[in-house]
C-alpha cells in the first residue's frame, strides 16, 4: 500500500452502535460488520450491524430531502385525510338516511301483508257466505219445482 498511515480514520473504519441489550456504546472494526459479538458491558451476544455506505452514498448525493417539502405533504396529506373524514360522514348519514327509509318500508310492507292477510280472510268468510247464499237458493229453487 501506497499509504501506510498508521490510524485509519476513526470515522471510515470503525463501526460504533449501541448494544441493543444495555445501550452501552461500542466500537467495532469495520471488518467486524456482521460479526455476532459478545457485548463487554453486558455479556450479550450482538450482531455488529453492516454499515450500508453505498446507501449512505446514494442518499447525500441526491437531492437534499426538504424538511418544508415533507411538512407541505404532511399538510396535504392531513387536508386529504380531512376531506375524506367529511365525505365518510356524509356516506354515513346518508347510508342511515337509507336506512331509515328501508326501516320505514320493511313496516309499510308487514302492515300491508297484514292488511292482506285480513283480506284474504274476508274473502274466505264472503265466499263461504256466497256459498251459503247459492245452496239456500238452489234449496229453494229445488222445493219449488218439487211442489
Ligand atoms: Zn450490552
Amino acid at each position: 500500500m501506497s499509504e501506510d498511515n498508521q490510524e485509519p480514520l476513526e470515522e471510515e473504519a470503525d463501526i460504533v452502535f449501541d448494544c441493543p441489550h444495555c445501550g452501552k456504546s461500542l466500537e467495532i472494526d469495520a471488518r467486524g460488520a456482521g460479526m455476532a459479538i459478545v457485548c463487554p458491558d453486558c455479556n450479550n451476544s450482538v450482531q455488529v450491524p453492516i454499515p450500508e455506505e453505498s446507501n449512505i452514498v446514494a442518499i447525500s448525493s441526491g437531492p437534499a430531502p426538504s424538511l418544508e417539502g415533507a411538512l407541505a405533504q404532511i399538510h396535504s396529506l392531513t387536508v386529504s385525510a380531512a376531506a375524506s373524514q367529511a365525505k365518510i360522514e356524509r356516506l354515513v348519514e346518508s347510508l342511515e338516511e337509507i336506512r331509515d327509509r328501508r326501516a320505514y318500508l320493511e313496516k309499510l310492507r308487514i302492515e300491508n301483508m297484514a292488511r292482506f292477510d285480513r283480506v284474504a280472510g274476508e274473502m274466505t268468510v264472503i265466499q263461504s257466505a256466497i256459498d251459503r247464499i247459492v245452496s239456500i237458493l238452489q234449496d229453494a229453487k229445488a222445493e219449488k219445482t218439487a211442489e
